[in-house]
């Protein structure tokens, strides 16, 4: 998998930055800079589906349940995932998305007229693959407020005889089935298990998915290799302080 969060996380950030002309701290060759805060903002209280607000855990808190169409960049700072940014970032990840669009596509034989959970559906994306694949019914699960897109989306792709989307945690979501056939979720972070949400993958195979089910995907592997950067090293264990410190390094950064 391509872009991993914690860099759509700094990505989000900055742009986020770049649209109030705050300052960013962090980002590669900028000279120390005062942070400047946004001004605060006024608490959105309604549109909340749910009594209970809810947070989507390990992947950025989410204070409250809001509108797009009201959220702020403080808002969207702690409901990463409701904008829009993230998810281009994630659905242009070539390998990502038609890695799982192939995995559905190439097995149409296992999802016809089956019931799919999509676990953190987002803009809708993997619930899509699987009721073209030939899904019954598709269930996505989506605590940010991108969901309130994933149905746009979902309607304009006139899918939304087949698919359902429910808005809150995993956790705390009812599904008006006891069980699934298959379940479907990108849950993983940076080196797999970073800010990931892989207990509440777990949480919904071990409630929802039927004895003899399927996961997409239901492996992952994790190679590893040691290395050793001296100036980081040296900058964080050994408190050299008089040399400047290391560059932050983003996957996006061009190859000298
Ligand atoms: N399935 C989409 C989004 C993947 S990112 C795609 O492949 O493009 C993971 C999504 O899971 C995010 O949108 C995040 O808000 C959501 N999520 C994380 N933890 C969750 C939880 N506990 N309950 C519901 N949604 C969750």
């Amino acid at each position: 998998m391509g872009i991993k969060h914690s860099s759509r996380c700094l990505l989000l950030r900055r742009k986020m930055a770049e649209a109030e002309n705050v300052e960013v701290c962090g980002g590669p060759s900028q000279p120390v800079q005062p942070v400047v805060l946004p001004k605060p903002v006024q608490l959105v209280q309604h549109v909340i589906h749910t009594p209970i607000q809810p947070s989507c855990p390990g992947r950025g808190k989410m204070a409250k349940l809001l509108n797009p169409e009201e959220m702020t960049s403080r808002d969207y700072y702690f409901d990463s995932y409701a904008h829009f940014g993230i998810h281009e970032e994630m659905l242009k990840d070539e390998v990502r998305t038609l890695t799982y669009r192939n995995s559905m596509y190439h097995n149409k034989h296992v999802f016809k007229d089956k019931i799919v959970l999509d676990v953190g559906s987002g803009t809708g994306i993997l619930s899509m693959f699987a009721a073209k694949a030939g899904a019954k019914k598709v269930y996505g699960i989506e605590c940010s407020s991108v969901s309130d897109y994933s149905e746009k989306i979902i309607k304009a792709n006139h899918l939304d005889n087949i698919i359902t989307i429910f808005r809150g945690k995993v956790e705390e979501v009812e599904l008006p089935v006891d069980k699934v056939d298959i379940i479907i979720t990108e849950w993983m972070g940076y080196c797999l298990f970073y800010e990931s949400m892989l207990n509440t993958v777990i949480f919904a195979r071990d409630k929802w998915l039927k004895p003899g089910g399927l996961m997409f995907p239901d492996r992952a592997a994790l190679y590893v290799v040691a290395i050793e950067d001296r100036q980081y090293k040296d900058f964080k264990i050994h408190c050299e302080y008089d040399r400047p410190p290391p560059p932050l390094y983003s996957p996006h950064d061009p190859i000298n």
